[in-house]
C-alpha cells in the first residue's frame, strides 16, 4: 500500500530559479566568495586597477569596478546566464578542453549565481562605445539600456551587488558577524592582490580604506614590494628569494627567515598559475623545509608561486576553485622542499636560530627520550644541598665575566657532581652550560631553562598574590592590524592579571603601560603580535586561564631572558640546582628540552670506542 505522506507522488523538474538558487549556494557561500569571483573576473578582463567597495559585511552592498576590456551591451544578458562564459572555446571537433584553462574563471557560474540571490546591476563599456547596464533581481533581468558610466579607463566594468542572500533567507541566517565577513573579504582580496602585483587594488569597507596598493612592476622586485605591503613592511628585509625550475614546473616567491616567524600558519600562501589556493601540500612542505630551523609551534611567513603546464594541474576540483590537484604531487613537493632548503642554507648567516639537533639526535642512545632526567611529576630535591636553590642573577653584572665563546675551567665544589644535573664546568657561546655528572655530561640550554624557571615562578606568584608588574617609564605604542589589535584587547583584563597592562590607542594600536617584572625588558611588539596570532587561531572561545601556558610561553619568548648572558660559576650552579627543584624543568615552554644528557657510554659510542 502506497503511503502518500512518505513517498512523493511524482518526480518533477525544479523551476529554473530554484535550480539557480541551489547552485548559487555552492559557488557563493558567503560574501567573500562573491567578492573573490568578481575580482577574478576583473583580472581575467585584463584590468590594471580594481576598486572594491563593501557595506555591511558585503550583505548590504558589494561593488567591484575595473578598467578591463568591458562587455558590449548585447553580452550583458549572456554574462548573467548560467554556464555562459567567454573563457572556454570549443576546438575543431566542438569539444571543450577542461584541462587547458588559462583564466581564473571558466565555469560561467559566478555572475548567474550572484544574480540569483541578490539585486545586481552590471554596467560595462568597451573602448569606443557607450556604456550599457542590465539589472537582475532575484534572477529576473531588466535591460540592457544605455548607462552613464565612465570608469577609470577607456573601457571597464562595474558589478554592483545589493542585498546578497535576501532571496535565500536560510543562508542569510547562517552568516557570521559583519566583522567576520569583513575579515574573510579582506583575506580574499589580499590573496588576489598578492597574486597580481601588476594590478592596483583598493578595498573600502563602510567608507574606510582597508587596503590600497598601487600597481607594481611585473618582476620579482615588484612582487616583493607587493608582498611587503600585505604581509608587513619588514618582510622585505627578512625574506629570501626562492627560484627553481624542474621538469617544466617553475617555482618562485619569497620565504621568511626562520627568525621572522609567527605563532600560526596563517601567513603561508601558495599560488598555482596565479590562482590563490589552499592546499595541504604547503603545510607539509614548509614543515619539512624548516624543521631544523624552527620550533614546532613557530611558522614562517611565506608566499610561493608555482607555474606549470595547465595540463598537469586540475583546477576543476571544487566550485570555489581554491583546491587544485597535481598530476605529480611528489615531484612538486620535492621541488618546493629542495628550493626552500637551498634558500635557507644560503641565508644561513642571516638566520639566528638554527637548531642543529642532528648530531645530538644520533648521539642519543636508541629509544632514549630527549628530555627529563627525573620525570615531570615530582621535582627532585637534593637530600642535603650545599647551595640553597636561589634565583639565578641574570640581570646583574657578573663579577668575573667569561670571555665570550671560550671554554673556561670553573672552580666548582667537588661534591656538586653528584647532583642530577652535575657541576657546571663551562659556558659556551653565552648560551650553553656544560656540566659534569658522575657518569656523563649535561648540556643545558640556559635560555630555555631560564624560561621554564621564570614560568614556574610566575605560576607560583599568580597562585599567591598576583603577578608583579613593572610600569614602563614611557609607555610603548604598538601598531598592529585592526583585527589583531581587537583580538588582543578583548583580553585586556585577563592580561592585566598576568602583569601585562594594555589599553586601546586609536585604531589598530595598543598602548603597553606595564609588563610582568619577572621577564625583565620585553619586546612588546613581538609579544602582542604573537598573542594576536594565537588568539586568531581559535577565534575566541577559550578563556585566558585556559591559555595561561600559551600566553606565558609567548612572554618568555619575547623577554630579555632570550638574550645572551654571561654567567659565572655560582650563577650557573644556582641555575642547575633550581632546575632540579622545579617541576617540569626538563623542557621549555615550547616542548623543547632544556637540557640534553650524554652518558659516558654515549660519548664512547660517538668516538667509536663502543659498538
Ligand atoms: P566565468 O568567469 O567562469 O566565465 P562568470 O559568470 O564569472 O563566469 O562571468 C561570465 C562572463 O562574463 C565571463 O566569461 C566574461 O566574458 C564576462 N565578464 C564577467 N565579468 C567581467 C568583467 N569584469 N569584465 C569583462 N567581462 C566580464
Ligand atoms: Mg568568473
Amino acid at each position: 500500500m502506497a503511503d502518500s505522506a512518505l513517498r512523493p507522488r511524482w518526480i518533477e523538474i525544479l523551476p529554473a530559479d530554484a535550480v539557480n538558487r541551489i547552485a548559487a549556494g555552492e559557488v557563493i557561500e558567503r560574501p567573500a566568495a562573491a567578492v573573490k569571483e568578481l575580482v577574478e573576473n576583473s583580472i581575467d578582463a585584463g584590468a590594471r586597477q580594481i576598486d572594491i567597495r563593501i557595506e555591511g559585511g558585503g550583505l548590504t552592498r558589494l561593488c567591484v569596478e575595473d578598467d578591463g576590456c568591458g562587455m558590449v551591451a548585447d553580452e550583458l544578458g549572456l554574462a548573467l546566464e548560467r554556464h555562459a562564459t567567454s573563457k572556454l572555446k570549443p576546438d575543431a571537433q566542438g569539444r571543450i578542453d577542461l584541462l587547458n584553462i588559462h583564466s581564473l574563471g571558466f565555469r560561467g557560474e559566478a555572475l548567474a549565481s550572484i544574480a540569483a540571490v541578490s539585486r545586481l546591476t552590471l554596467t560595462s563599456r568597451v573602448s569606443g562605445a557607450n556604456a550599457a547596464e542590465i539589472n537582475a533581481q532575484a534572477g529576473r533581468l531588466e535591460g540592457p539600456r544605455p548607462a552613464a558610466f565612465t570608469g577609470k579607463g577607456e573601457s571597464g566594468t562595474r558589478v554592483d551587488v545589493r542585498d546578497l542572500f535576501h532571496a535565500t533567507p536560510a543562508r542569510l541566517k547562517f552568516m557570521k558577524s559583519e566583522r567576520s565577513e569583513n575579515l574573510a573579504i579582506t583575506d580574499a582580496v589580499r590573496r588576489l592582490a598578492m597574486a597580481e602585483a601588476a594590478i592596483g587594488f583598493t578595498l573600502e569597507m563602510d567608507g574606510r580604506t582597508v587596503l590600497r596598493v598601487p600597481a607594481e612592476t611585473d618582476d620579482a622586485n615588484g612582487r616583493l614590494r607587493r608582498l611587503a605591503q600585505i604581509l608587513g613592511r619588514t618582510f622585505c628585509d627578512n625574506a629570501i628569494e626562492i627560484a627553481a625550475v624542474r621538469d617544466g614546473v617553475a617555482l618562485s616567491g619569497f620565504a621568511g627567515l626562520p627568525t621572522y616567524s609567527r605563532g600560526n600558519a596563517q601567513m603561508q600562501f601558495l599560488f598555482v598559475n596565479g590562482r590563490p589556493v589552499k592546499d595541504r601540500l604547503m603545510t607539509g612542505v614548509v614543515r619539512a623545509a624548516y624543521q631544523d630551523f624552527l620550533a614546532r609551534d613557530r611558522h614562517p611567513v611565506i608566499a610561493l608561486f608555482l607555474d606549470l603546464d595547465c595540463e598537469s594541474v586540475d583546477v576543476n576540483v571544487h566550485p570555489a576553485k581554491t583546491e587544485v590537484r597535481f598530476q605529480d604531487a611528489a615531484t612538486i613537493r620535492g621541488l618546493m622542499i629542495g628550493a626552500l632548503r637551498h634558500g635557507l642554507a644560503e641565508a644561513g648567516h642571516r638566520a639566528s636560530t638554527t637548531v642543529a639537533g642532528f648530531a645530538l639526535g644520533r648521539a642519543r642512545p636508541e629509544g632514549a627520550p630527549t628530555a627529563p632526567l627525573f620525570g615531570h611529576a615530582a621535582p627532585y630535591r637534593p637530600a642535603q644541598s650545599v647551595y640553597a636553590p636561589r634565583a639565578p642573577q641574570f640581570e646583574t653584572e657578573t663579577s668575573a665575566p667569561l670571555m665570550p665563546g671560550t671554554r673556561v675551567e670553573l672552580d666548582t665544589p667537588s661534591d656538586a657532581q653528584s647532583f642530577p644535573l652535575g657541576a657546571a664546568r663551562a659556558q659556551l657561546h653565552e648560551t650553553y652550560i656544560i656540566a659534569e655528572t658522575e657518569d656523563g655530561l649535561i648540556i643545558v640550554d640556559q635560555h630555555a631553562a631560564h624560561e621554564r624557571l621564570v614560568y614556574e615562578r610566575m605560576k607560583a606568584q599568580l597562585a599567591r598574590r598576583g603577578v608583579e608588574r613593572q610600569p614602563l617609564l614611557i609607555p610603548d605604542i604598538v601598531e598592529l592590524s585592526e583585527e589583531d589589535a581587537g583580538r588582543v584587547l578583548q583580553y585586556t583584563d585577563d592580561l592585566a592579571a598576568l602583569g601585562l597592562e594594555i589599553e586601546a590607542f586609536g585604531i589598530g594600536a595598543i598602548c603597553v603601560r606595564a609588563t610582568p617584572s619577572l621577564f625583565g625588558e620585553m619586546d612588546t611588539r613581538g609579544l602582542l603580535q604573537d598573542l594576536a596570532d594565537d588568539f586568531a587561531e581559535y577565534d575566541a572561545g577559550l578563556s585566558l586561564s585556559e591559555r595561561f601556558e600559551e600566553v606565558m610561553g609567548n612572554m618568555a619568548c619575547r623577554s630579555s631572558v632570550r638574550a645572551g648572558r654571561r654567567l659565572n660559576a655560582v650563577e650557573m650552579n644556582a641555575l642547575l640546582r633550581e632546575m632540579e627543584a622545579t617541576p617540569h624543568s626538563g623542557q621549555c615552554n615550547h616542548g623543547r628540552p632544556t637540557y640534553v644528557e650524554l652518558k659516558r657510554a654515549d660519548i664512547e659510542r660517538l668516538f667509536g670506542r663502543r659498538g
